[in-house]
C-alpha cells in the first residue's frame, strides 16, 4: 500500500529537481546565446592588417600559394571556434575579431 504512494513521490522529487536544474542552467544558456549572437558582430580580420599579413591569412584559402593541403581551412583548424552562420567565426590569434570558415594562415593546425 505504501509503494504506491512513494512512487509518485519519488517522480514528483525527479520533476522537481529537473526543474531546479533547468531554472539553474537558463542564466548560462541566455549567456552562450548572447555570446555567439555577439562574436557574429564582431568586425572581420583585414588581410592587411600587420599580423594577418605576417601570418599569410586570406579570406579565400584558395588564394593563398603558401596553403599545401587543399582541405585546410578555418573551419577545420584548431584555433577556430564558428559563428552561428558557419560562413565566419573566431580565431583565437585574432582576439575580438572574425575569420572567413573558407580562410586560412600559416598557423593552421588540424582540429582535433
Ligand atoms: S589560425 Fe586557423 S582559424 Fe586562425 S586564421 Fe589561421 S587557419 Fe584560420
Amino acid at each position: 500500500m505504501s509503494r504506491s504512494t512513494e512512487a509518485p513521490n519519488a517522480d514528483r522529487r525527479r520533476l522537481l529537481k529537473i526543474a531546479a536544474l533547468g531554472i539553474a542552467a537558463a542564466p548560462f544558456a541566455s549567456s552562450l546565446l548572447a555570446g555567439e549572437a555577439s562574436a557574429a558582430a564582431l568586425p572581420m580580420v583585414d588581410e592587411k592588417d600587420p599580423t594577418a599579413a605576417a601570418l599569410g591569412y586570406h579570406c579565400d584559402a584558395t588564394k593563398n600559394p603558401a596553403r599545401k593541403q587543399a582541405d585546410a581551412t578555418c573551419a577545420n583548424c584548431m584555433f577556430y571556434t564558428a559563428n552561428p552562420d558557419g560562413k565566419a567565426g573566431l580565431c583565437q590569434l585574432f582576439q575580438g575579431k572574425n575569420v572567413c570558415a573558407a580562410g586560412w594562415c600559416t598557423s593552421w593546425s588540424k582540429k582535433a
